[in-house]
């Protein structure tokens, strides 16, 4: 069917909560996306960093048409097999000790919220706790996630949101010092901040943020979102900087495309904080998206996905940096491993560009208003790092 009745249909009766792009897709294959005229994409977003495997990975569908067959949904109310093993590659690859399964990133940031004040409150009976977020974050629409992110944008029509929130400046310890204070029960940031626009986290600041945590015993919460499962090149971007998290929320690439989040802490915040009765979900860790996690933890050892991001990120940098030398309009390359942006001059709509980069079938998609996001499946190749880098050169060449 003609791609713009069908566009034409959604926009009769989908809620327009997006600006879509003017494009039907149809099936993935490899790190290619194609749409329902038989255009092909190269997927350098890979449905904002969850598409890590890329599409039509063999042994991940196996996976999934066999516990369709068997069984995909029990409750919480009875054990699954899927799902156990999934919580036990989740903790074996983290360290930590203790998961609850979500449906989306957004619940997985509510959980460790509720798990943050229910720690506080146990210890001292109080309601007035507070939660130090940081400024340009993004961890979810939900009102709680919503309350931490550092967004006006996205906050005010929806304010007052819930919890005492305070934001310090990303980066910036002596603002996080300036807002602890005795009700402090939690700081909240991303390892690597996506949406505000790619900024990683500086060594000394999340050193220092966890130092302030140790010694207020002021839970750390990482949002490992996005740039969490491989993204950095590391499993969880904070092994880079060897700073557990007493909390971390997972979602996007964790089940590799089925929707699926966790939080995920260590044993002394479990053991101090979320009781049974305190928290639930009627989805959450079912035994199809437990097979999911599961393989993909299995897809990642077997493929040496770590390995590879680390070597193919090289390549990504290499021509990123080329086009900062090369183009006026771009100011700055940031990032880690695959999760980079590139920072154009302010009079250049970041919107325009990844517009443009889709007529010439190049799937891009940017962060904030000015900076193209750099996303692809983990399982790229030098050949599609440079097949990118030429369309997208033939995008910046018009500027
Ligand atoms: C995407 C994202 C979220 C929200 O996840 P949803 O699954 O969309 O609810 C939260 N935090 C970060 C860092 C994200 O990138």
């Amino acid at each position: 069917m003609e791609a713009n009745s069908q566009i034409g249909r959604a926009e009769s009766h989908i809620l327009h909560t997006y600006n879509r792009y003017p494009i039907v897709l149809d099936y993935g294959e490899g790190v290619y996306l194609y749409d329902t005229e038989g255009k092909k994409y190269l997927d350098f977003a890979a449905g904002i960093a969850v598409q890590a495997l890329g599409y039509g990975n063999r042994e991940y569908q196996e996976a999934l048409k066999g516990q369709i067959d068997k069984l995909m949904h029990t409750s919480n109310l009875y054990y699954n097999q899927p799902t156990i093993e999934a919580a036990e590659k989740i903790c074996a690859a983290s360290g930590l000790d203790r998961v609850f399964f979500t449906n989306s990133g957004t619940e997985a940031i509510e959980g460790a919220i509720k798990a943050a004040k229910k720690y506080a409150y146990a210890k001292d009976g109080r309601t007035d706790h507070e939660i130090i977020a940081m400024e340009h974050s993004f961890h979810g629409r939900s009102l709680g996630a919503l309350a931490v992110t550092g967004n006006a944008h996205y906050r005010e029509p929806f304010e007052p949101l819930p919890g005492i929130v305070k934001f310090a400046e990303y980066n910036n310890l002596e603002s996080v010092k300036r807002l602890v204070n005795g009700k402090t029960c939690a700081i909240i940031l991303e390892t690597v901040q996506g949406e505000g626009g790619i900024y990683p986290a500086e060594e000394d600041f999340l050193r220092g943020v966890k130092e302030i945590c140790g010694q207020e015993d002021i839970l750390m919460i990482l949002d490992e979102i996005q740039c969490g499962m491989g993204r950095t090149g590391h499993m969880f971007a904070w092994q880079k900087y060897g700073v557990k998290p007493d909390i971390m929320a997972c979602a996007k690439a964790l089940g590799c495309g089925v929707p699926v989040g966790a939080f995920v802490m260590a044993e002394h915040v479990a053991k101090a904080s979320l009781k049974p009765g305190d928290h639930g979900t009627t989805y959450g860790g079912n035994p199809f998206v437990g097979a999911a996690v599961s393989k993909v933890f299995d897809i990642f050892e077997g493929q040496k996905i770590l390995k590879h991001v680390r070597e193919i990120s090289e390549c990504l940098t290499r021509q990123l940096e080329q086009m900062r030398e090369e183009y006026g309009v771009v100011k700055e390359r940031r990032g880690l491993g695959l999760m980079q942006g590139l920072e154009l001059e302010a009079s250049v709509p970041a919107g325009e560009v990844s517009a443009k980069a889709l007529e010439q079938g190049l799937i891009l998609i940017t962060a904030g208003n000015n900076v193209l996001r750099f996303v692809p499946p983990l399982v790229i190749e030098k050949q599609h790092v440079d097949e990118m880098a030429g369309k997208l050169r033939a995008v910046l060449g018009q500027y």
